[in-house]
């Protein structure tokens, strides 16, 4: 089987370091061949309308250029409507073919919230999912809701090597360096005209200041 395929999915609004390194320590500690990023469609009740997903894609790409282990997905900004995990799942297992070990990778947050997912059961037939530590949110099987504890307990690797012998319906954790940055707090530091330099990459925070973004979240 070849080299399992990281897809990483969020909102991105922005993309911050604590994105960048989930991603490249992903490669590592998964043994993974890379990384492909897939930026949200806007969805339809969030805060934040003066950014749109192009922009959020336009960061993303701007964040990731010059790592030739990162690829950038824009379908689902593309999409016209709302697009669901689960759908650009089921793209990508058709494009890529049934035996290629696809890698979901979330953080510890979004893991916890998997069930308010669409067909979030569906999910662990299409990728193995690999759950990223992050500051304040302990992946635990008491911390997760009842159905997600089940699936936590049942579907668990013992290590990485699991995610190369069968290409999806396994769920691993993985320590990354624990940064608590997250998009909310660099969204409230630039309203409140406050500097978020070293939270994000610099040529995201010169598209930011360029198009004047985040001035009134
Ligand atoms: P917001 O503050 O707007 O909710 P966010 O910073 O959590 O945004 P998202 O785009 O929602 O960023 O996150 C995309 C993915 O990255 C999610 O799986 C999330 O858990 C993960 N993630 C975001 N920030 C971190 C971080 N600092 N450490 C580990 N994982 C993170």
């Amino acid at each position: 089987m070849s080299e399992p395929l990281g897809l990483f999915g969020g909102t991105f609004d922005p993309v911050h370091f604590g994105h960048l390194r989930l991603a490249e320590e992903s490669i590592g500690h998964l043994g993974l061949a890379g990384v492909r990023w897939i930026p949200a469609g806007q969805p339809p009740h969030r805060g934040t309308p003066q950014v749109t997903a192009r922009q959020r894609l336009e960061m993303v790409l701007r964040s990731t250029a010059g790592n030739d282990r990162f690829s950038v997905d824009a379908s689902e900004v593309e999409a016209v409507a709302p697009s669901y995990s689960v759908h650009t799942l089921e793209r990508l297992r058709g494009e890529l073919g049934a035996a290629q070990s696809l890698v979901l990778l979330v953080g510890a947050d979004a893991f916890a919230g998997l069930t308010t997912w669409h067909r979030w059961r569906d999910l662990f037939a299409l990728a193995h999912i690999a759950v990223s530590h992050r500051p304040g949110f302990p992946v635990e099987i008491a911390s997760l809701p009842h159905e997600l504890a089940t699936e936590f307990a049942d579907r668990r690797l013992p290590d990485a090597g699991g995610l190369r012998t069968a290409a999806a319906g396994g769920i691993v954790t993985f320590a990354m360096t624990q940064l608590a940055i997250s998009a909310t707090q660099i969204r409230k530091l630039l309203a409140n005209g406050l500097s978020a330099r070293y939270l994000l990459p610099d040529s995201v925070l010169d598209y930011i200041e360029l198009h004047q973004l985040y001035k009134n979240t």
